[in-house]
């Protein structure tokens, strides 16, 4: 008959952890330790590609050999990830004279420690011991994940942001409210950030756009409150004022306003606009990439922006101005120079015009091109041509925005 754990959240910054052993099981365990910061020592003849990795980093300390109990010297804690039981024994002895705790891999009624399935969000770290089976342990963490995905209070975690939310680490309490840019991803709501996911279930304000998967916003909580920014009047450049100055104000008035934008927020996104609103006001904001329908739209039609053999750059463009027009930024003439992957978003309308000037100044008109709309939803459609004959295609399969247009050999890398 066992007594049941008596559970502890070790504080291991700067302290001494000892690894024995360079496997699969030592492989799992590192990361966590560095995560928190310990100073690890691993031992072991042989290392994985993936800790040989973190040690040439410097990340972590390795001495190649069997272990010796000196090993232990100033340790605070030890694990034990090696499969032969009488090496595991000779460690797990040593360090029981030593009193410092000893997870075992190999055997847990050995250890004097065990390590729990562990699920963070944000600042708060959930960790389940199983009563001795793993699965039970992973199965109840699992439920908890999702609970606190959904659950999790704002006020819980909003004083206190995550080491990552360095720009957010000076506000302080909750009367400081602040705005995150997140990207929503292309079009499946599965394909947002886990880190974007978070805050937006931590939002007391979100504003969306038009691009963002409308499954997201159906899962928020009812009192938040959500702004659609796409149904804001005005022309757009006055519209954009407007939405700057929505999170502007509602930061201000200490909410957590997230900035929930189709795509990844810096990609034809203005999401540096909203940036710059917010730092001259003050409020402080957090980025979080999101997968861009630049090469997410080409990956969900199978076509990979780069192929091994076939194209080792990709330019991603918008065709939002026609090519001749005296705004246009984008050089096509030179773009038709390029052998590579050319991207192009927001590209419909101007399509005839763009693929002209591409042939005109030499890209040739057989080069495999196509377009995929409304990519990774269930509605996603893709027509594939070539340069010369896409705008007329287009036209007849009737496809519409959102949409990509992919220019390149890739186009039929996968297809041949
Ligand atoms: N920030 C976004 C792009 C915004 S510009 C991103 O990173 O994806 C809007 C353009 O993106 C659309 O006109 C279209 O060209 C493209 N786009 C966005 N979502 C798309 C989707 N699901 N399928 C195809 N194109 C998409």
């Amino acid at each position: 008959m066992t007594s049941n754990p008596y559970p502890l959240g070790l504080r291991l910054h700067g302290r001494r952890v000892v690894v024995v052993g360079g496997g699969a099981v030592a492989t799992r365990r590192v990361p966590a330790l560095l995560d928190a910061g310990a100073d690890v020592l691993l031992v072991a003849p042989e290392l994985t590609p993936a800790l040989r990795a973190r040690v040439d980093a410097g990340r972590l300390h390795w001495v190649q050999r069997r272990f010796v109990p000196e090993d232990l010297d100033g340790a605070w804690l030890v694990h034990v990830a090696v499969d032969d039981p009488i090496a595991a024994a000779s460690v797990s002895a040593v360090a029981a004279e030593r009193r410092i705790f000893c997870v075992r891999a190999d055997d847990r009624t050995a250890a004097t420690a065990w390590t729990p399935a562990v699920t963070r969000h944000g600042p708060v770290t959930v960790a389940v011991l199983g009563g001795g089976d793993p699965r039970r342990a992973m199965t109840v963490r699992d439920a908890i994940r999702d609970l606190l995905a959904v659950r999790l209070a704002p006020d819980a975690t909003a004083s206190t942001p995550s080491p990552s939310d360095a720009s957010t680490g000076t506000t302080g309490g909750r009367q400081a409210g602040r705005v995150a840019l997140v990207g929503a991803g292309p079009g499946d709501p599965e394909l947002i950030t886990v880190k974007g996911w978070r805050l937006l279930t931590e939002a007391d304000v979100v504003v969306a756009d038009r691009l963002v998967p409308g499954l997201l916003l159906d899962e928020l909580r009812p009192d938040v409150e959500l702004v659609d920014a796409s149904k804001i009047p005005y022309g757009p450049s006055r519209a954009q004022e407007e939405i700057n100055q929505i999170l502007v104000d509602r930061a201000l008035a200490g909410a957590f306003v997230v900035r929930l934008k189709g795509g990844d927020p810096y990609v034809f996104g203005r999401g540096g606009e909203e940036l710059l609103a917010c730092a001259a006001a003050g409020v402080p904001v957090t980025v979080v990439p999101g997968v861009t329908s630049s090469i997410a739209a080409p990956a969900a039609a199978g076509i990979p922006v780069t192929h091994r053999g076939v194209a080792h750059e990709f330019t991603v463009v918008s065709g939002h101005l026609a090519p001749d027009s005296p705004a246009s930024l984008v050089r096509w003439h030179a773009l038709a120079g390029l052998h590579g992957t050319l991207v192009i978003l927001m590209g419909l309308k101007n399509l005839a015009a763009i693929t002209a000037t591409l042939i005109a100044h030499g890209r040739s008109p057989q080069t495999p091109a196509a377009v995929v709309q409304e990519a990774t939803t269930g509605t996603q459609r893709v027509l594939r041509s070539t340069l010369g004959a896409i705008a007329a295609d287009l036209v007849a399969a009737d496809l519409r925005p959102p949409a990509v247009v992919v220019v390149g050999d890739v186009v039929d890398a996968l297809n041949g």
